[in-house]
């Protein structure tokens, strides 16, 4: 079946449409297919308080197998899932799959702790996602402020007066949101003025090189600063060692989220780590260190 899928694809291919073209229809062809065929999951990344070693949230993070080709990683198929439209099928299908699993955590006694949701520009802009994801929180019963939306700096420097109204409406009802890889995108701050954002995650790239390249150091000191005079929550992305998260525990920051603590794992396994952790707070990682 795959391989007929496969065959049929490369009919489309001619000599003056290059590989990255039929790459991106054979991505775009099968993401049709994925929802209903079952092909997507999500996985969870617990999200961890500095201070105390404890989980508080995770972040769902969509996986894609392919059944001819396996995993797709979600950098090659979200930005044509974006471009085809179809990332508005798939980010309800992701919110209302995130949304009942976190309220299983809670069913279970294990909560509470938040579930963070990557919102594509177009999802957020589209005239149905206020609606839908409210639909969905009455739906799987989840506590709205269990709820963090993650936008990236262009979503909010796009449709401001949109926008504004979108995130008031879910703020009104608790829900949270987080600018996600803060520092890389435009690098203009004004949207902090104009938008009631809860928490800043500082992008993986500026971790990276926290304790080694000085600039990285300064920026990353700066933007926690910045974040905990404006009472934001401030979270590091990828962490991946104890001279990272000695660090972020010496500045202040608030959350750290990375491979020394987990990476994105399945729910069952979430699940099973959330309630070892109520028991003893996550212990690092040491054998990534
Ligand atoms: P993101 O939202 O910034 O997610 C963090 C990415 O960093 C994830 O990659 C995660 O697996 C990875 N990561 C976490 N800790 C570490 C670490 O310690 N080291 C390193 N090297 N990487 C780490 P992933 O899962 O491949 O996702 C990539 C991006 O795809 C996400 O970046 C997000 O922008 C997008 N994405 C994923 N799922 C969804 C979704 O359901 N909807 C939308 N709209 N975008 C999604
Ligand atoms: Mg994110
Ligand atoms: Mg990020
Ligand atoms: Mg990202």
């Amino acid at each position: 079946q795959a391989k007929e899928n496969g065959r049929q694809g490369y009919q489309f291919f001619t000599p003056t449409m290059n590989v990255r073209a039929v790459e991106r229809q054979f991505i775009a062809e099968g993401l049709r297919r994925a929802i209903a065929k079952d092909e997507l999951s999500l996985h969870y990344q617990p999200v961890i308080d500095v201070r105390t070693g404890e989980i508080t949230g995770a972040e769902a993070l969509t996986r894609w197998t392919h059944p001819a080709r396996g995993p797709i990683a979600p950098d090659d198929f979200i930005p044509i899932a974006e471009d085809s439209g179809l990332i508005i099928p798939i980010g309800r299908w992701v919110m209302r799959e995130a949304c009942s699993e976190a309220q299983r955590w809670t069913d279970a006694g294990l909560g509470p702790i938040t579930i963070a949701v990557n919102v594509s520009a177009m999802e957020f802009q589209d005239h149905g996602f206020l609606t839908g994801v409210l639909g969905i929180l009455a739906d799987t019963g989840l506590d709205p402020r269990r709820l963090v939306i993650e936008l990236t700096e262009s979503v909010l420097m796009r449709r401001v007066e949109a926008t504004a109204e979108v995130l008031q409406s879910l703020r009104e009802r608790g829900v949270r949101v987080a600018v996600d890889d803060f520092g890389t995108g435009y690098s203009s701050l004004s949207y902090l003025r104009k938008f009631p954002v809860d928490a800043l995650k500082i992008d993986q790239s500026f971790i990276r090189q926290i304790t080694t390249e000085g600039r990285d150091t300064t920026l990353v000191t700066a933007v926690i600063h910045m974040a905990r005079s404006l009472k934001l929550r401030v979270i590091a992305e990828g962490v991946e060692n104890v001279d990272e998260l000695a660090f972020l525990k010496e500045h202040l920051c608030d959350g750290a989220q990375g491979y020394l603590f987990s990476r994105p794992i399945p729910g069952p396994q979430f699940m099973a780590l959330l309630a070892a952790s109520s028991v003893h707070p996550v212990q690092p990682a040491v054998t990534l260190t």
